[in-house]
């Protein structure tokens, strides 16, 4: 297979090798890279995109995960030249920001927004106004838990715990090189679906911790839900402790449910952190908060800010995609699609007789290869990676282009995705596991 792909990509290899030049590794940011090396993008149109060699792909990958609203969609393509044309930064307001703060604040019942241009500001601004609001210094996150890559959340990514539980370190000697160890000291780590260690450490230093951040539906090692009844516990216990609860949708919002896992499991928090699938496919961020969260703002105590925060185009585009595109229409035959892409390839995987499973939630699905299912970090770090690398470059050369393998990054289904797509992925995917050897 790895030949195939270097054969089918070489004008791909040989822009990498000229990127070299310029660019640290040959791509513009890390996750750029695939393997065996990175291929370049030409265009992209519906559900479909085109590299430099002219291969035509299925794509599953959505900009990783951002593109509910698929390629070059004309409502939003409309809203877009429409603000190029009129011009596209000035610093002030303009009124889609309302549309889009309305629009958000019904679909996650949080009335105050703001925004910003990443996830990563997402959840550093929702961890700073945590630690101003409450006046305290610690953080809690969950093992193994990305939200984002600022100093806070770069915390216990890789396996950080011995028997006794996790422990709060950098991330990885690799992914956390400059997190110093004092920072991450202020962020201690839990483990998901755990009320028993969030309640101790809660009693060891609660009055001391400002805020608890998660991905209300883990989407950063596979797709792992709450048990019944963690939510809850997490919200009450941070109500008993008056820390703050934030939950980290840049992944699960607008794509798991209309107004993301907030709504899906109706359990609110103080503060939700958006970006990705907002956008309409460009960079995005957003915080919706209480209207005591939005109060602190408005009074100026916490300076949230930034060059680009609500820019006429990020609020074209936002507004074009939540109020035409992610219709409630499309949501329905989105999610009925990606469930009966889900249904048959767990089928195929069970009829093969090897070890794994496949899931759903709204536009997101994913094949975990593992014996048992992922309940916490340290069960995905025994997933078998061999199969799902394999299982990337057969999608690859036959046409898809699926979220990369070992990071347990599910796919994501466009609202511009047909039946003929995914009839493709399948396929490919049947192929596979007859071939594979038993
Ligand atoms: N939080 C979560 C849950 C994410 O998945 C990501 C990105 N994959 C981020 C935050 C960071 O977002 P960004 O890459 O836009 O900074």
């Amino acid at each position: 297979e790895e030949s195939t792909f270097r054969t089918r990509q070489a004008r791909s290899l040989e822009l990498t090798r000229e990127a070299r030049e310029y660019l640290a590794g040959g791509v513009a940011s890390s996750r750029q890279s695939t393997a065996p090396h990175p291929f370049w993008v030409d265009r992209g149109v519906g559900s479909r995109i085109w590299d430099q060699d002219g291969n035509e792909f299925v794509d599953l990958h959505g900009g990783h995960g951002a593109m509910l609203v698929g390629h070059s969609h004309p409502a939003i393509v409309r809203a877009g030249a429409e603000r190029l044309g009129l011009g596209t930064h000035f610093g002030q307001p303009v009124p889609d920001a309302i549309v889009v703060a309305r629009n958000l604040s019904e679909r996650f019942g949080l009335p105050q927004w703001r925004f910003n241009s990443s996830g990563t500001e997402a959840t550093h601004d929702a961890v700073r106004l945590m630690r101003a609001i409450t006046g305290r210094r610690i953080l809690l996150k969950t093992e193994g838990g990305y939200h984002g890559h600022h100093e806070s959340v770069l915390v216990s990514l890789s396996n950080s715990g011995d028997e006794l539980g996790p422990v709060s370190r950098p991330a990885s000697p690799l992914s956390g090189a400059g997190v110093l160890r004092e920072f991450a000291d202020w962020t201690r780590v839990v483990p998901w679906n755990d009320l028993g260690v969030l309640e101790s450490v809660l009693e060891e230093c609660g009055d001391d911790v400002a805020g608890i951040i998660v991905e209300p539906i883990l989407m950063n090692f596979g797709m792992v839900r709450p048990d019944p009844g963690y939510l809850e516990g997490v919200r009450a216990l941070t109500r008993r402790y008056g820390c703050l609860l934030a939950y980290d949708e840049v992944k699960s919002g607008l794509v798991v449910d209309p107004g993301g896992a907030t709504a899906l499991l109706g359990v609110r928090p103080d503060i939700v952190c958006l970006a990705k699938a907002f956008g309409g496919g460009i960079a995005c961020g957003a915080i919706g908060g209480t209207s005591e969260v939005g109060e602190f703002i408005a009074s100026g105590k916490y300076l949230q800010i930034g060059t680009f925060n609500g820019n006429p185009l990020h609020m074209a585009m936002s507004r074009a995609a939540l109020t035409e595109v992610l219709t409630p229409q499309a949501y329905a035959t989105t999610y009925a699609r990606t469930e009966s892409l889900a249904r048959t390839l767990g089928e195929l995987l069970s009829a093969s007789g090897r070890p794994g499973y496949v899931d759903s939630i709204g536009a997101k699905g994913m094949i975990t290869f593992a014996p048992h299912r992922v309940a916490t970090y340290r069960d995905f770090l025994s997933v078998n990676q061999e199969i799902g690398r394999l299982h990337w470059l057969f999608q690859h050369n036959r046409g898809v282009f699926m979220p990369p393998w070992g990071a347990g990054q599910p796919w994501l289904v466009s609202v511009q995705h047909t039946d003929e797509d995914l009839d493709l992925v399948a396929g490919n995917f049947e192929e596979l596991v007859a071939r594979m050897p038993k």
